[in-house]
């Protein structure tokens, strides 16, 4: 490959904050409110030109990981910021009744109003919010993380700051800066392109189960279409529309390699068509899509994994299915390590009936690196248990703990390993946050039944 030499250009310091936080998805948004609340001058930037990061961008449907399921009543293990971002959604009209299906409960919800959610959010904090710019590098200073260089259509410049926060969902801060990570081509889970069809009888949809949709899509490849998946998640919130988790990007068998612009260039448009097929396969098989169109596919493919940090802990399948307790517990988890592998069904591993695990703030901290957290789908996780905490609802609270760490540390010296962790608890459960040191509250909104969701 040829090489050419960039000058070295002088780049402005547009910002110089306490807490600097990269990419604005679920665990973006409440780590840049969670710092603000806690009085830190606060920048978050996305790379998009709207908050909620897959949840608005891939367009899911569903919230997950905000419950878990004892006995069939449902318990709330995300609180705090996730659980005000659901009222707020709500109170938009934005989110439907929780469902019950298979042995976990998630909430529907319609990604424009989330995207309308976390802008009034950030209206109301003082913080500085900066769209469309992508960071690019970091700086550093004194051997730590200092902020981050940003590419913007108005130049590139640079953001200071004491504490940076990476919610980038794949790492990319944390890579920029050295730290060690994994991303395993041979295990990583498939992308998703989401589709979403008009024109569907959603009493009919709604009244599917399960068994009978695998069954209409089994019919469907019994019947010459070739379709990667014959289970998923289907989703009726307005009228006549349907919202479905049901495509499957691989190449060579694989998944195509999340951090390769070439690899992913083909994956977006692979996974179009895929919706295309889908829809035919949905229209001739599927009762209550015989007159479906194609509304829309996600602004990008839905990528699950990518890059794991390195972290000072890591949290292993052991963990989230033995229902781990940690003295620096900052989140929880209930939700099932759901794979996206191979095979044309998900590979469900259930935790026990009631049980959820606890997360722990070493898992956000990248071994070796100071200055710099990371929230969300990356923290450290080994493949399996990444695919438990990876859902929305875990991602909202591991990056409302990050935030609130973020700006204790900017108080002091800006060590994030040295912030008080009984400090950072007490701080969290002040405000509202649920870490599993005691039982789980019952949900007491109307519970509904339904078809259900996967990612
Ligand atoms: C197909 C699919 C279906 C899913 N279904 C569900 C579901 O039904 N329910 C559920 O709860 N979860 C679901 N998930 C999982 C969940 O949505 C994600 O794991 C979760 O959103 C991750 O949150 P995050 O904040 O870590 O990262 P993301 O949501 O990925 O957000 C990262 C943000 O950072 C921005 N960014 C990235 N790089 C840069 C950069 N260099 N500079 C600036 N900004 C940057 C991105 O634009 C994005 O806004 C699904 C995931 C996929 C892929």
């Amino acid at each position: 490959m040829n090489f050419i030499r960039q000058e070295f250009r002088a780049v402005p310091v547009r910002h110089e904050v306490d807490v600097l936080v990269v990419g604005g998805g679920p665990a973006g948004l409440a780590a840049a409110v969670a710092a603000a609340r806690n009085g830190a001058s606060v920048l978050l930037v996305e790379r998009y030109g709207f908050l909620g990061g897959t949840m608005t961008a891939v367009t899911l449907g569903s919230i997950c990981g905000l419950f878990g399921v004892r006995g069939g009543e449902v318990q709330l293990i995300v609180r705090g910021i996730g659980e005000e971002i659901v009222d707020r959604l709500r109170t938009r009209g934005g989110a439907g009744a929780p469902k019950l299906w298979l042995k976990t409960a998630s909430l529907p919800y319609l990604p424009e109003v989330m995207k309308l959610v976390a802008d009034d959010m950030v209206r109301q904090e003082s913080l500085t919010l900066r769209f469309h710019s992508l960071a690019v590098d970091v700086l550093r200073e004194g051997g730590k993380v200092a902020g981050a260089v940003f590419e913007s259509i108005d130049g590139r410049w640079a953001a200071k700051a004491a504490v940076t926060i990476d919610c980038s969902g794949d790492g990319q801060v944390a890579a920029l800066a050295g730290a060690e990570w994994h991303c395993d081509l041979d295990e990583l889970q498939f992308p998703t392109t989401m589709v979403r069809f008009g024109g569907c009888d959603t009493a009919k949809v709604e009244a599917m189960d399960r068994a009978a949709l695998h069954g209409y899509l089994e019919n469907a490849v019994a019947a010459g279409f070739s379709l990667p998946r014959t289970a998923g998640g289907i989703f009726a919130f307005n009228e006549s529309i349907v919202h479905l988790n049901i495509t499957r990007v691989e190449r060579d068998g694989r998944s195509p390699d999340p951090l390769s612009s070439e690899e992913m260039t083909q994956a977006e448009m692979d996974g179009r068509r895929m919706g295309q097929t889908y829809l035919e396969a949905f229209r001739g098989h599927v009762p209550g899509f015989e007159t479906a169109w194609l509304l829309d596919t996600g602004a990008q493919i839905g990528v699950r994994e990518s890059r794991r940090i390195q972290g000072d802990v890591t949290v292993r399948s052991e963990d989230a299915l033995g229902s781990a307790r940690f003295e620096d517990a900052v989140a929880c988890c209930a939700w099932p390590v759901e794979e996206h592998g191979k095979g044309r069904a998900t590979r469900w591993v259930w935790l026990e009936d009631g049980a959820y695990y606890q997360i722990p703030f070493r898992s956000l901290l990248p071994r070796g690196v100071d200055g710099l957290v990371v929230a969300g789908r990356c923290i450290s996780a080994t493949h399996e248990a990444q695919a438990s905490l990876r859902v929305a609802g875990t991602c909202f609270a591991l990056g409302e703990a990050a935030g609130l760490a973020a700006s204790m540390a900017a108080r002091g010296t800006g060590d994030l390993r040295a912030v008080s962790m009984p400090e950072l608890q007490n701080a969290l459960s002040a405000a509202g946050a649920y870490l599993g040191f005691e039982e789980p509250e019952i949900y007491s909104h109307n519970m509904k039944p339904g078809v259900g969701a996967t990612q």
